[in-house]
Order: C-alpha cells, then structure tokens, then sequence
C-alpha cells in the first residue's frame, strides 16, 4: 500500500492570452502550492478501480474518466505493463470542479502512488512529462512550490520564493466548468471591443512586482499584485462570486480574487491569526459553503506512508 499526499493550487497570477488557431489560450501561469490537499492511497488489485471520500465525494467520477485512473493507465502502457493492477481511493478534500485544479493533482498523486506500489522507479522528468499528456496543471502538482507555467501552463519554471504566506479559500456550492469560463472570457472581450484572438490580445508575461514579492516573502507586496484574467468571467458566470470577495475584504484579508476558474475564492492574509480570523468570518458569512484557512508554498505529491 502506498499513500500520496498532493497539494491543491492557487493562481497568483493568471495572465490569458488571446485565442491560438488550436483553440487554447497562451498563458502567463504563476502556481502557488497550498496544504489544502488530497491524499490518494494505491493498493494491489486486479485492474484499475477507484474509490473518494469527503464532501464532494459524490461529484468525483469514479469511471476511467478520472484522472487517476487515466494516469495509472498511463502509466503502466509507458511501462508496457499489459495487467495492471491498482486499487485507487482518494480522500478528497479539494473542491470538486472548484479552480483549484483537484483532479489534476490526483492525476499527479496516482502516478507517484503507482510508481512506487509497481515498483518502477521512473525518474521526475519522465514523470513530468507522462503529467503533461494528462493535462496542463497536473505537471505542476508533482513539483509543488511556486511555479511560472507557460504556454497552456504545462512549461514550468520553479520561481523562488521566501517564508509562508497564509490563505483562506471559500468553497462555493457547484463547481464551474473551465473551458465555459475560458468561453465566457473570450465573449467578455469580444463585448467589450478589444477582441480575443492572438492579435488582439498582448501575449501575457509574469509581472516583475508579483516575482520580487514572493521572492522577499511579502504578502502585503504579494496583495497588491495579484491577478486573474479570468475573474471576471468567473463573475459574470456566478455573479454571488461578488458577494464573496466584497465579504471576504470587509473581514480584513489583504486582498481576495477568484481562484483559477473559480468558482473558489482565494484571500490572502497577513498570518496565520488573521487566516484563521478570516475563515470564521467567512463561513458565517453566509457567502460561501465552507471556508479552509491554510499556507504555502508546500512541496508538490509525495509519497507519505508505505506499508506491504
Ligand atoms: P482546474 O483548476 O484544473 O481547471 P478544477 O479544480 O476546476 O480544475 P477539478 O476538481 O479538477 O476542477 O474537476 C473538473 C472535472 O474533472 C470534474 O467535474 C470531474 O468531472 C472531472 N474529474 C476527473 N478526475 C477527477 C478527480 N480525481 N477529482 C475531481 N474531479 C475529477
């Protein structure tokens, strides 16, 4: 038996560029890994089957769409491994569908949890680059830390940075789609005139202020850079994501914005007092589901218990 644990992330910064002729879009990606995570546990078994527990457990898939179960299979056919057998149960405590890329880190968490029960010792780069094929934001789950993605988010580059920073993340209900929120972007632009196509659009790149920021561990430096292109049609799909946000910044965080896609919301805090300060207020704030105080950056999946 081997149990994986897997941060969930946040978009410091999250930059989109106009669309590419295959549809995607470039991005300027700053991943911040936080301890809010999943642990996913692999055990012997005849093919590939999975189990989830936690809140959202009944919105997890639990077919070969999941993306543990895709990266087991993966795995195992770069292996040339013809039978496979891996029984996959993950604890979910990353919302479901909620920007904080949960499934990509199971994704990541089953590879390292596969590896290790099949004891295949295949080196990082090659599991990065397996991570890759699964999805754009599933290489960064495996590194952990604070990461530039560019492109859609799958070239990574490890950024430094200094001390721990202290978030809060409201959970809404329901989930929200990525590609309808990428969609609802693209319509926003076109509406407001500036278009949405490579032409249109500046070719997104890291703000300077943002690195130097986690560079010096300053979160109040850190506050006033981040940003999400993408908030605004999070908004505009989920208007009560306002409410959130204004909620959030009445109870004192140093700045709140929308996390990935949505629909969570991300409040950065001045420590860990104020995090948890920030949840209470929050989760009775009749704004969100729940709320979850938590840190980072914290290293990416890591195998943290092993048994036979
Ligand atoms: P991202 O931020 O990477 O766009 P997200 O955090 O918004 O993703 P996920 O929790 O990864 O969203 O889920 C998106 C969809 O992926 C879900 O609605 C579900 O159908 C599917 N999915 C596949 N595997 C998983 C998994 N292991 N956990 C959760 N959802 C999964």
């Amino acid at each position: 038996m081997v149990t994986v644990r897997v941060p969930a992330k946040v978009n410091v910064q999250l930059g989109v560029g106009g669309v590419r002729p295959d549809g995607y879009h470039d991005l300027a990606n700053v991943f911040f890994a936080v301890a809010l995570g999943d642990q996913v546990t692999a055990t012997s078994g005849p093919g590939v089957t999975l189990s989830c527990d936690g809140p959202d457990a009944a919105a997890v898939p639990l077919d070969d769409s999941n993306l543990a179960a895709r990266a087991a299979r993966l795995l195992a056919a770069h292996h040339g491994l013809a039978d496979p057998g891996v029984h996959l149960h993950i604890d979910k405590a990353i919302p479901v569908a909620g920007g904080m890329a949960g499934g990509s880190a199971d994704g990541a968490a089953a590879l390292l949890a596969c590896d290790a029960l099949w004891g295949l010792d295949t080196p990082l780069p090659t599991l990065l680059e397996l991570a890759a094929e699964l999805g754009s934001d599933v290489p960064f789950a495996l590194l952990g830390g604070v990461a530039l993605g560019r492109g859609r988010g799958e070239l990574l580059e490890p950024l430094p940075v200094s001390g721990t920073f202290h978030w809060v993340f409201a959970v809404a209900d329901g989930g929200l789609s990525t590609p309808a929120v990428f969609r609802e972007c693209d319509r926003l632009r076109e509406e407001s005139g500036l278009g949405s196509s490579l032409a249109d659009v500046p070719t997104p790149d890291a703000d300077p202020a943002l690195l130097a920021a986690l560079a010096e561990g300053d979160p109040v430096a850190l506050a006033a850079a981040l940003g999400n292109d993408l908030q605004a049609a999070a908004v505009s799909l989920r208007p009560a994501l306002a409410d959130t946000l204004h909620a959030g910044t009445e109870a004192g965080a140093l700045a709140a914005l929308v996390s990935g896609s949505g629909p969570t919301c991300a409040f950065l805090a001045k420590d860990a007092d104020a995090a948890a300060h920030l949840a209470t207020a929050l989760r009775t704030s009749g704004t969100c589901r729940t709320a979850h105080a938590t840190h980072g950056p914290v290293p990416g999946a890591q195998v943290v218990k092993t048994s036979a």
